[in-house]
């Protein structure tokens, strides 16, 4: 990979790190619009220059919808059997996680 792909991957990673911030806070705040714009933008940008979005970005937005996920605001929490799910409050999509300790 040549230096400029490379520098273009960091700055889409750095991007990325802000626009999940964005959507956190517009999230938090109750813009949920706002919040699936930054989320959709976050996730097109991870797509365009191939960088990997990690796990602990991953379970704050739902796939589905796009929707910025809240624990107990837009998203509710349970543990089952060594498994953390993630339901999504907008469109009902469930994500599952293991459980670890
Ligand atoms: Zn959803």
């Amino acid at each position: 990979m040549d230096w400029r792909r490379k520098k273009a991957r960091k700055i889409a990673w750095e991007r990325i790190q802000i626009l999940f911030q964005l959507a956190l806070e517009e999230g938090r705040k109750g813009n949920l619009e706002r919040a699936r714009r930054y989320v959709e933008h976050m996730r097109n940008l991870s797509q365009k220059y191939k960088v990997r979005l990690p796990k602990e970005i991953k379970m704050y937005f739902c796939k589905k919808c796009n929707s910025i996920l809240i624990p107990g605001k837009t998203s509710q929490v349970r543990l089952k059997k060594k498994k953390i799910v993630i339901k999504c409050l907008n469109c009902g999509n469930y994500k599952r996680y293991p459980y670890k300790r």
